[in-house]
């Protein structure tokens, strides 16, 4: 892979909180804005793009039009993510489970049909799952999704009262009951199993995971569990609307309610079939510099996007890298700095001419 298809980032759209860049050519693993994330498993997590359209109160990545702090957002390109994702399904093997996700809404993506179709032509795939909030499809997409091979829906729903589901997103004219009915449509009429998977905000959804799971329950998840409740959790850049629950306030909270409805909400075992698999090399130590050459700034403040001068041309060696800078850092400048976190192949790096940054917190993380 040659720096110069570093060139082929293309500006796309100006929006009211940053720009959304087109990315190609650049190291699709290494980065929590786009691409490939490996944490161990046989799971794959695709992230085509970080747009959303909402601008939930709770949102671990601070995504949407009210965003005050992210500077820009990334669309990838589909051939590169489908390349990319051939290489790691041949390194995992069989059994892959591609989870189409991001820091957006993965229903956004303008590829999402050829996306699915292409992740399904790999033979070591198993199973191809997404999250999302549905409300930007139709009958037709979600037909066509059927056609081109997903398998699930973890549709993201966190209240069933319309106007506090409106408030959840700080978005008007966002319609939950448009959203309950393409999710009852998908399962009655097409083969994608539809699961929920509503966050839990102390203080402000109590009454509703009884009222989700009841639906839940009632009219989705064929195959797998219909209900997935998470927990709000603070993240350093996310939203924060309350104060979150401990774990164990949270597992307590579920077991009661399970008493009090009658209702499963608690899923032992492994009722998604997630292996262990070996993880994908890192290439670079915590420590270790890395001369790397800047693309443009990150979706966030005081971030950019970055890549080493020194790539392999391989999905399973090469890695972008975030630089968290206090100093402004200029498109194609050429930076020396030290690798402060290589987590799940996620590298994040510090200019070594200043001082080591603090990047405790960075959103994304765990965030579904
Ligand atoms: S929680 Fe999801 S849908 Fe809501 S703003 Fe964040 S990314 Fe968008």
């Amino acid at each position: 892979m040659a720096n110069k298809t570093l060139a082929r980032k293309v500006f796309s759209v100006q929006r009211g909180t940053g720009v959304v860049f087109r990315v190609s050519g650049i190291p699709m693993v290494g980065t929590l804005y786009f691409g490939l994330v490996d944490r161990g498993t046989n799971v794959v997590e695709v992230r085509p793009t970080s747009v959303c359209a909402l601008s939930c109160i709770f949102c671990s990545v601070n995504a949407g039009p009210k965003s005050r702090i992210r500077r820009n957002e990334f669309v990838v390109e589909l051939d590169d993510l489908l390349d990319a994702a051939r290489e790691v399904a041949h390194f995992k093997g069989r059994g892959v489970e591609f989870h189409i996700d991001g820091m957006g809404d993965p229903g956004n993506y303008d590829r999402l049909v050829d996306l699915v179709a292409g992740l399904r032509e790999i033979p070591e795939t198993r199973t191809i799952s997404m999250q999302t909030r549905l409300f930007m499809m139709s009958e037709d997409k979600v037909r066509q999704l059927a056609e081109a091979g997903l398998d699930r829906i973890n549709l993201s729903v966190d209240a069933l009262d319309v106007g506090l589901a409106a408030d959840l997103a700080d978005t008007e004219w966002y319609d939950v009951r448009r959203v309950i009915e393409l999710a009852e449509y998908t399962v009655r009429n097409t083969s994608i199993d539809v699961i929920v998977s509503p966050v839990w905000v102390p203080g402000i959804n109590d009454g509703e995971i009884a009222r989700i799971a009841a639906w839940a329950h009632a009219a989705l998840g064929k195959k797998w569990p219909p209900v997935l409740v998470q927990k709000y959790v603070a993240h350093r850049r996310g939203r924060k609307p309350v104060r979150e629950m401990g774990w164990r306030t949270f597992w307590e909270a579920l077991r009661r309610l399970e008493r009090e409805t009658g209702l499963r909400l608690v899923f032992e075992g492994n009722a998604f079939g997630i292996e262990r698999r070996a993880p994908l090399p890192k290439p670079y130590a915590v420590g270790e510099k890395v001369r790397l050459r800047v693309v443009t700034r990150g979706i966030f403040a005081g971030e950019y996007l970055a890549v080493p001068l020194r790539l392999r041309g391989s999905t399973i060696h090469d890695r972008s890298v975030t630089i968290v800078s206090h100093a402004e850092l200029p498109e194609d400048a050429v930076v020396t700095a030290r690798v402060v976190e290589n987590k799940d192949n996620i590298y994040l790096a510090s200019p070594s001419a200043g001082p080591p940054l603090s990047v405790r917190g960075v959103p994304g993380r765990n965030r579904r």
